[in-house]
C-alpha cells in the first residue's frame, strides 16, 4: 500500500498537515497517498493481519463474451483498490486468470503490463496464484517475469499465520502449462509439489491459510484432478483453517474434514459497478477468520 497509515495513539508527531482521517476499528487513522511513504503502522487492531483478495479478472481489452466483461475489469479494480486503501490491508492476493487468453504474446503482455500495474499500486506487498487463462497464451515465467514474482508455488509467515500458494497449472502426466499445451480441465497438483506441500506444512505451527485458483473441493471440471490426495496432505497436520479459491467464478463453500474450501466470485462477471466481487479477510491470532465481501461476494464466518 503506498499510504502512509499513521494511529494517533502511536504517532501523533509525524502526522503531516496534508492528510485525510478516518475512523478505522474504533481508532482515528491519519492517511495519506504517497509514492515514497511506507506503512509505518499497520491500522487494524491487535495482532489481526488484514489481507485483500480478487479473483478471476480476466483482463483484456476486447468485448465481452458471454457474461464476461473483460475492459470493466480495470474500473472494478479501481473500486476495489478505493476499499482496500481504507482497509490498508498487510498483503493482497489475486487468485488466478489475471489476464485472458490474446491472440498474440505480444497483446498478452500489454494486457498484464496495464492490469498488473493497477493492481501494484494498490499494495507492495502482494501474491500472485497462477490460473490456467494466466498460462493460456504466455508460458509460466513469462507471467511470473511480468508480475515480478520468483516461483508459482511457495510459502511465507506473517504473523501468527503461515500461508502457502498453489499450483494447479500441470497435466495430468505433470507437464506444466505452458502456452496452448493444456486442456483446462486437466488441472492437477504434482508429485514433487504435494512433497513440498506436505513438508511445508509439517514445519509449522501456526494456523494455516492456503491460496489457490483451482478448486480442491469438487471433482467436476473445476476441480483439480487429485483432489482427494490434495486434501489428505492438508488435512494431515491440523493446522490448515481455510483454502480460498477461484475459478468456477461463483460464490461456494464447502467444509470437509474441518477445513473450510471458500470459492470467491469472479470480478469479470457481469456489466455494472454492481457485478463487481472483491473481499478483505481479516485473521485474528485465535484462527477465526472473517472474510467481509463487496457487491457480489458473500462474507464468510470461520469463527
Ligand atoms: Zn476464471
Amino acid at each position: 500500500m503506498l499510504s502512509l497509515a499513521v494511529s494517533l495513539k502511536m504517532n501523533p508527531a509525524n502526522a503531516p498537515l496534508t492528510r485525510r482521517t478516518f475512523i478505522q476499528n474504533g481508532t482515528l487513522v491519519l492517511a495519506a497517498t504517497s509514492a515514497s511513504s511506507l506503512p509505518l503502522y499497520a491500522a487494524n487492531a491487535d495482532s489481526e493481519l488484514c489481507v485483500g483478495l480478487v479473483t478471476d479478472l480476466h483482463y483484456a481489452d476486447k468485448p465481452a463474451g458471454g457474461s464476461r466483461h473483460y475492459r470493466e475489469t480495470l474500473g472494478k479494480l479501481e473500486e476495489a483498490a478505493l476499499q482496500f486503501e481504507r482497509d490498508q490491508p498487510d498483503f493482497v492476493v489475486e487468485l488466478g486468470d489475471l489476464i485472458d487468453a490474446a491472440d498474440s504474446v505480444a497483446t498478452e503482455q500489454k494486457y498484464l503490463r496495464t492490469i498488473n500495474q493497477k493492481f501494484s499500486s494498490i499494495c507492495n506487498s502482494r501474491h500472485y496464484v497462477l490460473g490456467n487463462h494466466c498460462v493460456d497464451t504466455l508460458k509460466k515465467q513469462e507471467f511470473l517475469d511480468g508480475v515480478g514474482q520468483e516461483k508459482s508455488f511457495y510459502s511465507f509467515d506473517q504473523g501468527d499465520y503461515h500461508f502457502v500458494v498453489l499450483d494447479s497449472c500441470f497435466r495430468s502426466d505433470g507437464v506444466a502449462y505452458e502456452r496452448k499445451n493444456f486442456k483446462w480441465t486437466d488441472a492437477n497438483i504434482p508429485a514433487e509439489e504435494l512433497e513440498w506441500l506436505a513438508a511445508d506444512l509439517a514445519a509449522t505451527a501456526k494456523h494455516v491459510v492456503v491460496f489457490a485458483h483451482q478448486r480442491i473441493d469438487v471433482n467436476n471440471s473445476h476441480g483439480v484432478r487429485n483432489n482427494a490426495e490434495v486434501r489428505n496432505v492438508l488435512e494431515k497436520t491440523g493446522n490448515v483453517k481455510a483454502v480460498f479459491q477461484g475459478h468456477s467464478h461463483q460464490n461456494d463453500l464447502n467444509d470437509i474434514n474441518g477445513i473450510h474450501y471458500c470459492t470467491l466470485v469472479a470480478m469479470v462477471e457481469g456489466s455494472g459497478a454492481a457485478n463487481n466481487g472483491y473481499s478483505v479477510l481479516r485473521l485474528a491470532a485465535d484462527g477465526t477468520i472473517r472474510l467481509s465481501g463487496f457487491r457480489n461476494q458473500i462474507d464468510r464466518d470461520f469463527s
